[in-house]
């Protein structure tokens, strides 16, 4: 797999770069800080990596340090596993936090001592006004919100009530912690926001120490702060959260004053990057888990044979904006196309058999060939072929009555096997339902490596094995997820799904070499794609996935997944 692990230092230009650059040439920053912050409540995806990429990729071109930092401030939906998937998943796409791993929840007890220092300065108050009219005080975009009674509670009742709530007196819901800023300001995030809520959950790292837990928002910029994060970087929709992030950082002790500044999220075509859908398409089996080869999560094109490489130059590609738009998918696919192409190793399978004769080649006798594993890199090397009187190529790759252009098999038609011999199809077996089961052929025993002895030209090659030596194997071939490219415009997304987005061969044959131990992580098949080994596999039965096929047939099919 070491192929696959380039070192992560692609850098680029972009309005966050530009920031950054003029903060520390003005002087305000003297070492950048940034820090990526999810919520362990579902494995990372592609969209993530864009996050993951700007932070970690600042800090390491400006010579800081970027911080992984844990916002676990919600124990109802988070789980150590999604702790450890994030670990290993921002390792996998080449970044490093180094001594920097952080938890929101290491500063629980810090985030309480400022929520008692804004009651004591009469900016938050305890409100015990139920959820739903709290809801309906708070206004609309057009309307001004009303003043909760619960807002001239004196600083003592306040203290005490807070103080209560954290020694557990009262049920989940019964009443919270809120600002005390204007409820009638243009922004609704500044209409007394919550800061802490009750819930009598445990949670993954405090246990039962906590049964009332700072909420995002109250959480995220004193973490920030106690860090001494330079820059806090984070994606549109939290721009209306600015003033908020702000309005506490002014008025509380904390020891830093970050910025916050956000950049549009990465949205792909035809998939879906949304946390919450996301856990749905696992916990309801419509993928089979998190790393399902075709989900879009970093440990799903991992599981696909994508390399990390990839994902950061698809990434690089598509840069940093403030404007929200949609990447059309092709533009991930020849990404993870070119970042393969000059590092995967060639190999030969045949995903539909068909079986051929070739009635000069002495039966019993085999002999060995030697193919390169790279066309433009010999360095990398050879490895032996058997050939005999019996192979296999694609089914496709004969036609009985061709039409103009189709250079492959069809009788009376000369072909080239790679690296092999040419051979010329001289009959066709069928059986009784007239299907083809199998070509007769004959070999020129002149053209050994697939050079015509005497000039004469030869359009076709076709891929093959030996069945002297070939595997049995299993191959899944992935289509998009969804069927259209914006998945739930319409409303409900999961009736966008793709019902033909796994199709899986299980008759395929293989060279052997694809059936050892030692095999690189992401083969190009030839003729067919980029494929690797499913962690599925047994020593038996070799499973591979179909990373990406070799040209876009998604487009050319007009939408629809091509069936070859
Ligand atoms: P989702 O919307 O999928 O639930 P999230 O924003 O809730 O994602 P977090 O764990 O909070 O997930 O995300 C961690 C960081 O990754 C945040 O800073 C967030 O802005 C960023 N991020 C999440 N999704 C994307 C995306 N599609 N493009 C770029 N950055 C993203
Ligand atoms: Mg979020």
């Amino acid at each position: 797999m070491g192929e696959n692990e380039t070192a992560a230092t692609d850098a680029g230009r972009d309005f966050v770069r530009d920031i950054v650059q003029a903060d520390l040439t003005a002087g305000r920053v003297q070492t950048v800080v940034t820090r990526f912050p999810p919520e362990p409540n579902g494995y990372l995806h592609i969209g993530h990596a864009k996050s993951i990429c700007l932070n970690f990729g600042i800090a390491q071109e400006f010579g800081g340090r970027c911080h992984l930092r844990f916002d676990d401030t919600n124990p109802v939906k988070e789980e150590q596993e999604y702790i450890d998937s994030i670990q290993r998943d921002v390792r996998w796409l080449g970044f490093d936090w180094g001594q920097n791993l952080y938890y929101a929840s290491d500063y629980f007890e810090q985030l309480y001592a400022w929520a008692e220092h804004l009651i004591r300065n009469g900016k938050a108050y305890v409100d015990d006004t139920p959820a739903e009219a709290m809801r309906s005080a708070r206004g609309t975009l057009t309307e001004p919100g009303q003043n909760s009674p619960d807002r001239y509670r004196s600083i003592e009742e306040n203290l005490d009530l807070f103080q209560r709530m954290r020694a557990g007196e009262f049920p989940n819901g019964a009443r919270v912690l809120r600002a005390k800023i204007d409820m009638a300001s243009g922004n609704m995030n500044l209409r007394d926001p919550v800061l802490y809520r009750i819930l009598h959950v445990p949670h993954p790292r405090t246990g039962d120490t906590w049964c009332i837990y700072p909420t995002y928002d109250f959480a995220h910029g004193q973490s920030d702060a106690i860090e001494g994060i330079t820059h806090s970087i984070c994606t549109l929709e939290f721009e209306d959260h600015r003033p908020l992030y702000e309005w506490l950082i002014e008025n509380l002790p904390v020891p830093a004053h970050p910025r916050q500044y956000e950049f549009a999220r990465l949205n792909i075509g035809y998939t879906v990057l949304s946390k919450r859908i996301l856990t749905t398409l696992v916990r309801d089996g419509h993928v089979t888990g998190w790393d399902d080869p075709r989900m879009p999560t970093l440990a799903g094109l991992q599981r696909r044979g994508v390399p990390a490489a990839a994902v950061r130059e698809f990434v690089r590609r598509v840069g940093v904006a403030r404007a929200n738009s949609v990447v059309d998918v092709a533009q991930l696919e020849a990404t993870i196309r070119e970042t393969l192409n000059p590092i995967a190793e060639r190999r030969m399978a045949v995903l539909r058999p068909l079986k051929v004769v070739i009635e000069n080649y002495p039966a019993g006798q085999t002999e060995t060939l030697m193919a390169a594993n790279h066309p433009d890199a010999p360095e990398r090397g050879q490895r032996p072929l058997t050939f005999g009187r019996e192979i296999f190529v694609e089914q496709e790759d004969f036609i009985e009555d061709p039409p103009k252009k189709f250079f492959r098999l069809s009788p009376g038609r000369e072909v080239r096997l790679r690296y092999a011999y040419l051979v010329t199809c001289r009959e066709v077996v069928k059986d009784a339902d007239g299907t083809v089961v199998e070509l007769r052929c004959v070999y020129d025993p002149a053209s050994r490596g697939g050079n015509a002895p005497d000039g004469r030209k030869v359009q076709g090659t076709l891929h093959w094995v030996a069945a002297a030596d070939a595997v049995a194997a299993e191959v899944r071939l992935y289509n998009h997820l969804f069927a259209r490219p914006d998945p739930g415009a319409d409303g409900n997304v999961m009736t966008d799904l793709n019902p033909n987005s796994l199709e899986v061969l299980r008759d395929c044959l293989i060279e052997p070499s694809l059936a050892g131990t030692d095999l690189p992580h992401t083969v190009q098949f030839e003729r067919q794609g980029y494929f690797c080994r499913d962690r599925d596999s047994t020593v038996g039965r070799p499973i591979f996935n179909r990373t990406i096929g070799l040209r876009d047939t998604w487009a050319k099919a007009g939408g629809t997944p091509a069936r070859r």
